[in-house]
């Protein structure tokens, strides 16, 4: 039986569309940027390599989501039509777009269309047209098929948002996390309704592989609020003069030699005192996860940045009540609460010290790798190439950041005067088997963890993880979108916890 009581045929194949979601899309994103990994071009590539990853821990990490639009074998039950199909899918639980119509004639395939093309801009996903499809299923039987589609059903799709243009320039600019991007500067040019003049080269490779030169004509897509990017040049009409493009071996805006890691694409900054990054590594630095600075989001670490108040990270617990109540919306009360925030924040774990410093490749997991494995902060500093790299889940891009970023002198200033500031750094528990001969069964996504990961911190605590659930199951994770494993612990009175709850369970919470 499905969710509403209808019952379900005995075997149905259903199909349907994987897609990103844009806001899904550029938090991915931004995850990544953060952790100084290579962000995606478009939500369809993203979409398309997360399905394609061999390893499904990471396609399970993804905001994958799905239509269902069709299906293909079914046995105990008979479709009459594509709106019965729709219908039916809706009511066995499948996520059905509501963006469909029963249309009687041509006229109203057109109107369809032509509402849908309006509202393409404002959608919450991409899209690149509409297909019309014969309702009647016996009819399609007559229809029949051609040698690659069915003669029953037609693609038809918007403009692409593409034009072409000419690259005047390419320019560097440096990320809130460090990243050194290519960017092209175009004649503008109009695309889908929006004047574009800068376009994303991402990487030096995408550049090398997709032989860009300055001076190129390209062809440049615009898909929704989605950053432009460069899908090609058009080598036959190159007259000689184009310039071959490299990153420069320097931060452009601090002049620091940047981090590139053979076989990495994405270049970086490792200067946590850098101008271009001040004020995306403070809003990371006092992110929840990471020193957890209650009041010191976005907005206001903006206007610290821009008043002067802040110019370098440690500044942040030098600041006083009269300082903060000087900016705008910024109550006395608030102001205080802040200050009360920050001295909290003093007291802290070597997992989340590390973590909080923007470090490229060392996400909450590195971070506590590192931590359990050093025990405290100086013997991760002092920790050479070669001992990093030996330690399990760390491999050669992440050792050879963390080498270079503690190598680097205005890294280790900013670390002293944090801890001057009076920063003290809890010593961190090796693993202890806390877990030991306890059988744990996850089921949904976690945030923090991949699946690997967390199976990994589980039998590093003597811990056994399974992957079904039985009456000797002693917790059951429960993540986002939990499959049936949840009801199965509902009905076996297993104990359910959620991610914070395992993290607790773990000991780091
Ligand atoms: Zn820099």
């Amino acid at each position: 039986m499905s969710g509403d009581g209808t019952p379900l045929p005995e075997i149905v194949e259903v199909r349907g569309e994987i897609y990103i979601p844009l806001a899904a899309f550029r938090e991915l994103n931004r995850r990544r940027e953060a952790e100084g990994e290579p962000a995606f071009a478009n939500p369809r590539n993203a979409a398309a390599g997360s399905v394609r990853q061999l390893d499904s821990n990471i396609t399970a990490s993804r905001p994958l989501n799905i239509y269902a639009y069709g299906v293909g074998a079914v046995s105990g039950y008979e479709f009459s039509s594509e709106w019965d199909v729709l219908q039916m899918l809706k009511r066995w639980g499948f996520r059905v777009d509501e963006r469909n119509a029963l249309c009687r004639d041509a006229a109203e395939c057109l109107d369809f269309y032509h509402a849908l093309a309006e509202q393409r801009e404002q959608l919450p996903y991409e899209v690149d047209g509409v297909v019309f499809k014969v309702n009647e299923l016996a009819m399609q039987q007559q229809m029949g098929l051609r040698t690659r589609s069915p003669r029953w059903a037609v693609a038809y799709k918007f403009p692409a948002h593409r034009e072409t243009t000419r690259i005047k320039d390419i320019v560097v600019s440096v990320g809130r996390m460090g990243a050194l991007t290519p960017v092209a500067l175009l004649e503008p040019v109009e695309i889908g309704g929006a004047t574009v003049q800068r376009a994303s080269l991402h990487n030096q490779d995408e550049i090398d592989r997709k032989d860009i030169r300055i001076g190129d004509t390209v062809v440049i897509e615009r898909a929704g609020d989605v950053i432009p990017y460069v899908v090609k040049a058009i080598a036959e009409v190159r007259t000689g003069d184009e310039r071959k493009f490299q990153l420069p071996a320097t931060c452009p805006v601090c002049g620091t030699e940047v981090l590139r890691v053979e076989g990495e694409p994405v270049v970086h900054c490792p200067n946590i005192d850098c101008p271009a990054q001040l004020q995306g590594r403070i809003v990371h630095f006092a992110s929840r996860r990471a020193m957890d600075i209650e009041g010191l989001g976005e907005k206001l670490v903006a206007q610290l940045v821009e008043s002067g108040l802040v110019e370098h990270l440690p500044d942040i617990y030098d600041l006083t009540v009269q300082q903060l109540a000087s900016l705008e919306r910024m109550a006395e009360k608030s102001a205080q609460n802040l200050l009360d925030a920050l001295e909290a924040s003093k007291q802290t774990t070597l997992t989340r010290f590390l973590y909080s410093l923007s470090i490229a490749h060392v996400g909450e997991y590195v971070a506590r790798l590192l931590a359990e494995h050093f025990g405290t902060l100086l013997a991760v500093a002092e920790a050479g190439y070669d001992e990093l790299v030996a330690i399990k889940g760390i491999g050669p891009e992440i050792a050879a950041s963390v080498h270079n970023f503690f190598g680097e002198e205005r890294n280790r200033q900013i670390i002293s005067d944090l801890l001057d500031r009076g920063i003290r750094i809890e010593q961190a528990k090796t693993a202890a088997a806390t877990l030991a001969g306890k059988t744990v069964v996850f089921t949904g996504a976690l945030h923090g963890f991949t699946r690997e990961e967390a199976a990994e911190q589980v039998e590093r605590r003597g811990g056994r993880v399974t992957s079904s659930v039985s009456s000797r199951t002693d917790y059951v994770v429960v993540g986002e979108n939990p499959g049936s494993k949840y009801q199965q612990a509902r009905e076996l009175g297993i104990t359910t916890i959620d991610e914070e709850e395992f993290r607790e369970l773990l000991g780091n919470s």
